[in-house]
């Protein structure tokens, strides 16, 4: 039996995650995300952003202005 240095609850030897304070006993386990792929992701954001707005720009130029309302023609 080992113990979480977080809580000190006892957990199994083979545990890798303690269930009383949900963390991870694993040090080498954290997730980090290197710098290179958050801008990479934020680019990919932006563009995708930017996509979307052109879309819609698009969409509301190409629609035709008239509203016909009940005439059938
Ligand atoms: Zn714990």
């Amino acid at each position: 039996m080992k113990k979480c240095k977080y809580c000190g609850a006892e957990l199994h030897d083979q545990s890798s995650f303690c269930p009383y304070c949900f963390r991870s006993i694993n040090e080498r386990l954290t997730l980090k995300v290197p710098r290179r792929l958050r801008i990479r992701y934020l680019k990919i954001g932006v563009v995708s952003a930017l996509l979307i707005c052109l879309l819609i720009c698009i969409y509301f130029i190409s629609a035709p202005n008239e509203y016909d309302s009940g005439t059938n023609g």
